[in-house]
């Protein structure tokens, strides 16, 4: 048996003893074969020795037994890592970033306690998945939509907290929080917003509260776990339609861009999509290879003009009432019309919902329209093992596309990736106002490429610092790495999360290093490292 870092073999023992006999012999894993379960098929350091395993996991079933274990963690000085069903995948999965950490897992803490579909809401616990949710909404008939990430056996908690982003209209997930449950590092239960009044009527209608609005600092954090979250819900909307907007020439992108961030920050378009460059799509014949490798921007003008394809085009989402967004679509297409000769239009898919089965097996992805699914999965490597994303956010400018354009080809070429460099990386909206890039870094089988592309990675994230992109979200192997970048005043927001983590879980008994949050006990050791 491994034992958590800084804790005796016979103090671990005993704390797993405390275990068991707050949540039950059954739910408290140690053996080798449960272990293996809770690492991360995905890691990027697959198969070292740093590979972060636990130790063991606990699972409690009820507040009042995340309360216990979390003073028997304290005691022992035990360090824990809370997962919700642990699907983050691509992030660290259900492992923890420091190695021998016992992954508290809550997916028995699965109720959905309420779903209101008269203000559109829904109240659950951590082991609540999507897929949970949607059918408690299903098999009720009520007309309100969640809106699932791809994919979708994730859940509302885990992918909230962690800022994740979907499709629909409620697409920032941590935006559509309202109101909280958290158990402090002591034990201490603190409902947020509304939920503070003892006999709160809007816990799930109205955010703030009064006072500081603390709900954030529980986000990509290491400061409590939560146990109860409030989701705001989408009506279901009566229609959706999609419409292409496709332009000519390169530099077209810049007018395409403004448009866009207009449509987008007026609310005419509030769902995500991507902007790219259906050149670098297009199946390619031997002359676009031969221009995609070294062909001039006219030369591609040229060839895009002769084959009849766009040289960028931006997909634009619509959900509402079949009018307005018809209204919507229309009055997109006036103002891309007025400033770019030549931009053409394309109706996409259109809607009215509920969808028919019919309708419902044809759509490939159906995670835009609400409803969870694994599609995603599909886009897997058939010889990798899986990836792992670089995710800047950029801004909402031309300019900035093409530039994280030309350092995501670099990285292109230094990965050594076969069919020659991509210039085209789509940017996505899943956050208002800003783009974000979602370049898929390989996990190999093999620790050399590993390796190598950890290297890439790290230089990935200096070169973007130094352009003034953050990542929103990373693996638990960078955390550290991304934490460094944010340094503005000699890392004064790490010094802040620092004062408050003392303050919190001064035995730093919760998710040690997440987000680059390291408590008291192991910071000087982890500073070097990083
Ligand atoms: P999902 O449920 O979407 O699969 P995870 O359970 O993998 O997400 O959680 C993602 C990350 O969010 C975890 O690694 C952890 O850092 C944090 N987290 C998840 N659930 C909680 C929680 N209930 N309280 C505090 N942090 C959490």
């Amino acid at each position: 048996m491994r034992n958590p870092p800084g804790v005796s073999a016979s103090d671990f023992s005993a704390a797993l003893k405390e275990f068991e006999s707050a949540v039950g012999r059954d739910f408290v894993f140690s053996s080798e074969e449960d272990i293996d379960l809770y690492r991360d098929a995905y890691s990027p350091l697959w198969h070292e020795d740093a590979e972060p395993v636990p130790s063991a996991a606990v699972a409690p079933e009820n507040v009042e037994q995340v309360q216990a274990v979390l003073k028997i963690a304290n005691r022992y000085k035990v360090p824990l890592w809370t997962i919700s069903t642990g699907r983050n995948l691509g992030y660290g999965g259900s492992a923890p970033l420091l190695s021998g950490s016992v992954v508290l897992d809550l997916k028995r803490m699965n109720r959905v306690l309420e779903v209101n579909d008269k203000n559109h809401y829904a109240l659950v616990e951590p082991g609540v998945s999507y897929f949970d949710l949607y059918r408690y909404i299903q098999e009720r008939d009520l007309k309100v939509w969640i809106d699932p990430p791809d994919p979708g056996w994730g859940s509302p908690i885990g992918n909230s907290l962690e800022r994740g982003g979907g499709y629909t209209p409620m697409r920032d997930h941590f935006a559509s929080v309202c109101g909280m449950e958290i158990v402090l590092a002591n034990g201490d239960v603190v409902r947020t917003g509304m939920g503070a009044l003892p006999t709160a009527k809007t816990w799930q209608q109205y955010k703030y509260g009064f006072g500081p609005y603390v709900d954030g600092i529980f986000s990509q954090s290491n400061f409590g776990v939560v146990t109860k979250m409030g989701v705001w819900l989408l009506p279901q909307p009566e229609a959706y339609l999609s419409g292409t907007v496709m332009v000519p020439k390169h530099d077209d992108l810049f007018p395409m861009v403004e448009v866009f961030a207009y449509l987008m920050n007026s609310g005419i378009v509030q769902a995500t999509t991507l902007v790219s460059s259906p050149l670098w799509f297009a199946p390619p014949d031997a002359e676009l290879t031969a221009l995609r490798g070294n062909g001039t921007t006219q030369q591609l003008e040229d060839y895009a003009a002769r084959k009849n394809i766009p040289y960028w085009s931006v997909s634009l989402p619509f959900y509402g009432p079949a009018k307005v967004i018809a209204a919507q679509w229309a009055h997109a297409k006036q103002r891309f019309s007025a400033v770019i000769p030549g931009v053409a239009f394309r109706d996409g898919a259109s809607y009215r919902f509920p969808l028919s089965a019919d309708q419902l097996a044809k759509i490939v992805d159906t995670v835009p329209f609400g409803i969870p699914s694994l599609q995603t999965f599909s886009i897997m490597r058939p010889n990798g093992l899986g990836h792992l994303g670089f995710s800047p956010i950029i801004p909402m400018t031309g300019e900035a596309v093409l530039e994280s354009q030309r350092v995501f080809e670099q990285v292109y070429r230094d990965l050594g990736s076969p069919g020659g460099p991509a210039a085209a990386f789509p940017v996505f909206s899943f956050f208002p106002r800003s783009f974000v890039n979602i370049y898929l870094f390989p996990i190999e089988h093999d620790v050399e490429k590993n390796r190598k592309n950890r290297e890439i990675y790290r230089r990935l994230i200096k070169e973007s610092a130094a352009r003034g992109w953050g990542e929103y979200r990373t693996h638990t192997t960078f955390m550290s790495d991304i934490m460094d970048t944010y340094s503005f005043n000699n890392h004064a927001l790490r010094r802040l999360n620092e004062t408050v983590k003392d303050a919190l879980d001064p035995n730093g008994i919760l998710a040690a290093g997440k987000n680059g949050i390291w408590p008291k006990s192991l910071r000087k050791t982890e500073m070097k490292k990083a």
